[in-house]
């Protein structure tokens, strides 16, 4: 029997649509706009894509929106301290500073100064070690993401056998901890592993986050497997333009997997909607109110 297509794009609307429920009763019983700054260094054209899109969603959960763009040249000095007034400003309870930065800036530094309770990408040493230490922390989107998505198809994932391939602060290491907390049982797997088609067969969970074409095969599966789908891979087409894939091979995999994610369709679509979930969470902790209900 075919896999259960796990659909990114109705399950992101449905957390949009909670979300936005969630802006409106702190704005009716508190007064407080949830407000999320992003900053986009240079024009890289993937990111603006992505800024575009965060603006959009941001405003549409009604949430305050705001957007600062600086010149690829800009010196470290002055982002810092376009950090530091973001840091101040009581209207903004979220930062995020789109990466890559352009060469020649200091990503760690920057990362460093954004205060850690706006930190909604949770990439600040602060939170990625609290998220560590299994304490309330800001995570990462994307893994984030992943939890939900997975969440859709299995009510917990107590005592479940996990993989995570790849072991990046942005997805791989911060979806181990976060698969720690639900209970699960967690390999990382990386470049170094031996043997990645055998971890890969025992698991019930597999989150794929490489960046390579295809690279899991539907072969490599358990039977009945829960396969979230990370990557995202631009390969080219016989028409010259280029066509999205994920890490995993999906035709394969559909034959054999219990669950998976599409791509496009899949992670991707919940990334977005995660930072909305934690720019909420960062207002409300800023403000002294209870975490609100998504
Ligand atoms: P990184 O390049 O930072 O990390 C890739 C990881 O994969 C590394 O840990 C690396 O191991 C591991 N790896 C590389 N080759 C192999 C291999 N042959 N076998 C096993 N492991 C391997 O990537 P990111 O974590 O930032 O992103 C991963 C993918 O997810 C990319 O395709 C990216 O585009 C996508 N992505 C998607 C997002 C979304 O919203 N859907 C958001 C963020 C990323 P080692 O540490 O040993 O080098």
């Amino acid at each position: 029997m075919a896999a259960k297509i796990i659909d990114g794009k109705v399950i992101a609307a449905e957390l949009r649509a909670r979300v936005a429920d969630e802006v409106a009763r702190v704005k009716r019983e508190h007064n407080l706009v949830p407000g999320l700054a992003v900053v986009l260094v240079g024009s890289d054209p993937a990111s603006e894509v992505y800024v575009r899109s965060k603006h959009t969603q941001t405003q549409a959960a009604g949430m305050a929106s705001f957007e600062h763009k600086l010149p690829a040249d800009v010196s470290q000095a002055d982002l810092l301290a376009l950090v530091a007034k973001l840091n101040r400003d009581t209207t903004v309870h979220g930062i995020l500073v789109q990466l890559p930065l352009p060469k020649g800036l200091n990503t760690e530094a920057v990362v460093n100064a954004i205060d850690p309770a706006k930190d909604v990408d949770g990439l600040h040493p602060n939170n990625a070690g609290r998220l560590a230490g299994g304490f309330e922390a800001l995570s990462p989107c994307t893994p984030l993401g992943c939890i939900i998505l997975t969440k859709s198809v299995h009510a917990s994932l107590e005592g479940m056998n996990a993989i995570v391939i790849g072991r990046s602060n942005l997805v791989g290491r911060p979806l181990v901890q976060l698969l720690l907390n639900e209970n699960a049982t967690v390999t990382i797997a990386h470049s170094r592993s031996r043997d990645l088609q055998g971890l890969v067969k025992r698991a019930d969970l597999v989150y794929a986050a490489v960046g390579k074409s295809e690279m899991v095969r539907g072969d490599w599966l358990k039977p009945g497997a829960t396969v979230i789908d990370v990557g995202i891979n631009r390969i080219p087409k016989d028409d010259g333009k280029t066509r999205l894939v994920g890490d995993v091979a999906y035709q394969e995999a559909l034959a054999v997997a219990g669950a998976i994610t599409p791509v496009p369709g899949g992670v991707g679509q919940m990334t977005v909607a995660c930072l909305l979930v934690n720019t909420l969470r960062a207002a409300c902790a800023i403000a002294g109110l209870p975490k609100p209900a998504v």
